[in-house]
């Protein structure tokens, strides 16, 4: 296969990290349309594209060798929590250590390690995110459950595929983590929906007339609900 055959978008989209330890600037391509450039910390960002006029047939060469990254695998550059209008910005710093993140001052989370390895970096970053999700969630729960008087036995953040809650018999309910990103009203809505059924383990009227004393609005939530996969970011809709 001749590789200029193949169309490579010029130029193309990149990530710049900034290396402690770097001496030189360092291209390397990921997929047929990104490339990862790694600075020394004072190079100047402004130079970056006369560097990559400079190696374009070596960078098109090296482009046209890989596939195409999805959308869904590519990492993210910040974290939006829609639930408690939360913004992170992500940072990652490649060097010869096990992956971790460091939280920063500012909302800044920095991976730290082989941060080559999408799918190790995509699996910390979850775990980062679930853990954020189990305090908010469960404090929520908790003041929620107070201020209706609908009390329940135990708690369990989770991380389902299709539901966004859930409530047994026992009064142990669950709830996805993944309502961190939906906007607070729905997330509100869920916490009231699984407390409701601590009264009623069922879709009965019964069951909809007390969501409706403490969700006037829940015809409209649940409706929005249905659609709130657009509030799911790209990198953590393909798990
Ligand atoms: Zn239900």
């Amino acid at each position: 296969m001749n590789p200029s055959s193949t169309s490579i978008a010029w130029p193309p989209q990149y990530k710049v990290k900034k290396h402690r330890l770097a001496r030189h600037v360092k291209l390397k391509a990921v997929s047929a349309n990104s490339l990862e450039i790694t600075i020394p910390c004072r190079f100047n960002q402004r130079e970056i594209p006369a560097i990559l006029e400079e190696h374009k047939s070596w960078i098109i060469r090296q482009l046209s060798r890989l596939p195409p990254l999805s959308q869904t695998q590519e990492m993210p550059d910040a974290i939006h929590f829609n639930a408690i209008n939360e913004f992170w910005n992500v940072y990652y710093m490649e060097c010869d250590a096990r992956l971790k993140i460091i939280q920063r001052p500012n909302r800044e989370i920095v991976l730290v390690g082989k941060v080559g390895d999408q799918n190790l970096c995509r699996e910390k970053l979850i775990q980062w995110v679930k853990n954020k999700s189990r305090a908010f969630l469960e404090s929520q729960l908790h003041a929620i459950s107070t201020k209706t008087s609908l009390p329940y036995k135990s708690v369990a953040i989770r991380d389902q595929q299709t539901v966004w809650g859930s409530c047994t018999a026992a009064k142990s309910i669950s709830l996805n983590y993944k309502l961190m990103f939906l906007p607070q009203h729905l997330a509100h809505y869920v916490i009231i929906h699984e407390l409701c059924h601590t009264r009623h383990l069922n879709h009965s009227q019964d069951f909809w007339n007390l969501v409706a004393v403490h969700d006037p609005d829940w015809r409209k939530h649940r409706y929005e609900l249905r659609h709130a996969n657009q509030y799911m970011p790209a990198w953590i809709q393909s798990e």
